[in-house]
């Protein structure tokens, strides 16, 4: 590996450590991922101790509204935009 990709991948969170990090439930012997399960057994809901799972910050926030604001904010900076373009000489 080069250095320059060494250095890019501090970074690029890839995850990859938790990806591959798998889980066998001991209730029904269902191995699992927990960072794609929400930290715990898909099956029956069993949380692995010593895993902590956090999910990232994108994921946890409800985009709905924050990109309803925004779209809100373009719509009338385009109309502002078109007003002044149109009075414009
Ligand atoms: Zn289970």
């Amino acid at each position: 590996m080069t250095v320059i990709a060494q250095r890019v991948r501090r970074f690029v969170p890839t995850g990859r450590r938790q990806e591959t990090a798998r889980v066998v439930c001991p209730v029904d012997n269902w191995s699992f991922a927990p960072k794609f399960t929400n930290g715990v057994c898909p099956l029956c809901g069993y949380k692995p101790e010593g895993v902590e799972f956090h999910a990232p910050f994108a994921a946890r926030v409800d985009w709905f509204w924050p990109s309803m604001a925004f779209m809100l904010a373009a719509s009338i900076a385009m109309g502002v935009l078109v007003i002044l373009a149109y009075g414009h000489k």
